[in-house]
């Protein structure tokens, strides 16, 4: 009895290894053996904006050639994965490569396509694993090493990356670090625009504006929570950030408004496409002309100081920890939005509330300016978006209520001005049954604005040739849709005054099918406080004095948004204060 025991333990046994042997070579890498037919093949698959094609040329045992193509992806976050790919499937000679962390649906799109398209060729398919992330090196194998410099820069947001280059412009040696993969951060995300006033496109356009009642607007806006001195800083070098952004060739010429503002005055690229991308990828295309050295997947983990001066960076790279010496240290690691610790710590109500923010927004600049004596200020300042679409935390862009738009909620009815603070916005929605709301926009309002493409790709809206048709398939009552927009129209016509106040952001009427809706909830989006700057970017302590050698620009700063940030603000916070941060710390180095 004990012996059969013992030789039915062993057969499980030995079936047990057999089976996880055959399992490994099933599922592992295929590698090209030969047994190739050689020829060029194509294979398409779904990326996060649209198609994503990988073309392979093969020899009988050789990839010879990839070229993919994905023109409907963000260019900063997929178009980014694509550039790297293509190079890092020949290198392998293989499509089992690291997908790129950050853009990992575009990853895993061109990682299926380059199988499909090697599986025609002959190779032995299979479904490619979920993207893994490349692993750090084991701490026995890492490299340390020192690097000096003249100025480093912390977080390759739209902050980081304009400092970094006005601090090459001027001569001196710079080093952007990026945590992630990829630069842009949040301000990949900004679609609407850039505030600015008296800027040269409005005298152009015939709109009247100025710096004073951009100030007022963005105080009030803010709840007269905002610091002054940074906000008039802020309103005043706008227009010349507008002429900076010409002159490394990113005009933004288009003109509309967003919640909060009293005359237009948020400015965007011509042909319509949002505006943090197309800024990410200018800043981009310059930083590399330019030579400068980003250093991707480094994260700094905290700062050098000697004698109350901050003098460096300690950071981990994939392969390395580096010890950064500088003369001046730049902070612009974006705000703490996708630290669900952190949001718990300092606002706990909004536990649960989804997140618009990019994954490395996490709030490390903020600890580690703690760390060094930094003062914080307003941290409990965290600003629901309105029309954040809750399956995938897309943030259905303000703009297209500047261009028009409206919401309604599920009875189909308009509840508030659309174009308020975004605050207002969602504290409205926040009293709507179920809590949640549809953007109403018409085909006319979607030629205008091309984020709106990305969100009809995505699959995020629901539309149809007449009102009523698109209240049926909204579930509510055709004849209630449809009376809230004529009355809309009639408000847009002159015709009546708008019960709920609103007297921006309505250029035309809805009236060109097809209808459009987008069912939407707040969503976490901004955090307005943050590290303790002066208008010099200087990084101060609680009791305002200066930490020498230490700037901050960008979302990890606190004091300009106060207690609501205005849409197109974030982008002129970046542009000016980077700028200021730059030109401060250049003046230290003398
Ligand atoms: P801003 O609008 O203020 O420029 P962003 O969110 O656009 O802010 O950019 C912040 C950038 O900083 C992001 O790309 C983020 O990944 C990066 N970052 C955050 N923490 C670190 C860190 N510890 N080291 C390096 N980069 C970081």
């Amino acid at each position: 009895m004990k012996k059969k025991t013992i030789i039915i333990g062993i057969v499980v046994a030995l079936l047990v290894v057999v089976a996880a042997v055959l399992g490994y070579f099933n599922n592992r890498p295929q590698k090209l053996d030969g047994g190739l037919k050689p020829g060029t093949y194509t294979a398409t698959e779904k990326g996060f904006g649209g198609d994503v094609t990988v073309t392979v040329t093969v020899g009988s045992s050789k990839i010879t050639a990839v070229d993919i193509k994905g023109d409907s992806e963000t260019p900063t976050v997929g178009g980014a994965a694509i550039k790297r790919l293509g190079p890092a499937i020949m290198k392998a000679q293989s499509p089992y490569v690291d997908g790129i962390s950050g853009a990992t649906v575009t990853s895993n799109a061109v990682r299926a396509a380059a199988v499909a398209a090697l599986v025609q060729a002959g190779m032995e398919g299979q479904a490619p694993a979920p993207a893994p992330q490349a692993q750090s090196t084991a701490p026995a194998q890492r490299k340390s090493e020192t690097l000096t410099t003249d100025v480093v820069v912390i977080g390759a947001g739209g902050a980081g990356m304009t400092a970094a280059l006005h601090i090459v412009d001027a001569g001196k040696s710079v080093i952007l670090l990026e945590k992630r993969a990829i630069a842009g951060g949040n301000s990949n995300l900004a679609t609407a625009g850039m505030n600015a006033a008296e800027t040269h496109y409005q005298k152009e356009q015939g709109i009247e504006d100025s710096v004073e009642l951009f100030y007022e607007d963005t105080m009030k806006g803010g709840h007269n929570l905002g610091v002054p001195a940074l906000v008039r800083t802020l309103a005043e070098k706008s227009a010349a950030g507008i002429d900076w952004l010409d002159s490394i060739g990113a005009p933004l010429a288009k003109i509309s408004t967003t919640g909060g503002q009293s005359k237009p005055r948020t400015h965007a690229p011509a042909d319509g496409s949002a505006v943090g991308s197309y800024l990410v990828s200018k800043f981009l295309e310059q930083l590399e002309a330019k030579n400068v050295n980003i250093m991707y997947e480094t994260a700094a983990t905290s700062l050098l100081t000697d004698g109350g001066k901050v003098v460096g960076v300690k950071a981990e790279g994939k392969d390395a920890d580096y010890t950064i010496n500088a003369k001046a240290v730049i902070l612009t690691t974006g705000g703490f939005g996708a630290n669900l610790d952190m949001i718990a710590k300092y606002r706990p109500d909004l536990v649960g509330t989804i997140s618009t923010n990019a994954p490395g927004i996490t709030g490390d600049g903020i600890v580690m300016a703690q760390a060094v004596g930094a003062g914080l200020v307003d941290m409990e300042q965290i600003q629901l978006h309105p029309t954040v679409e809750q399956s995938t935390a897309a943030l259905i862009t303000e703009g297209v209520r500047g261009d028009g738009g409206i919401m309604v909620n599920a009875q189909g009815k308009r509840f508030t001005n659309e174009m308020g603070t975004r605050d207002a916005v969602s504290a409205e929605e926040l009293k709507q049954d179920g809590q949640y709301s549809y953007v109403i926009f018409d085909q006319a309002i979607r030629e205008g604005r091309k984020a709106i493409e990305k969100y009809v790709t995505r699959n995020l809206t629901v539309q149809a040739d007449t009102i009523e048709g698109l209240a049926q398939k909204l579930g509510m009552d055709p004849a209630t849709l449809k009376a809230t927009l004529d009355d809309w129209n009639d408000v847009v016509d002159g015709k009546k005054q708008d019960t709920f106040g609103r007297t921006t952001g309505m250029p035309i009427a809805l009236v060109k099918a097809p209808y459009y809706a987008i069912k939407v909830a707040p969503g976490i989006h901004h955090t307005m406080g943050g590290v303790k700057i002066n208008e010099h970017a200087q990084v101060e302590t609680s009791d305002g004095t200066v930490i020498p050698g230490f700037f901050a620009a960008g979302e990890v700063t606190g004091g300009i948004h106060g207690g609501n940030r205005i849409g197109g603000n974030a982008v002129c916070d970046f542009v000016v204060y980077g700028t200021i941060a730059a030109e401060s710390a250049l003046a230290s180095l003398r």
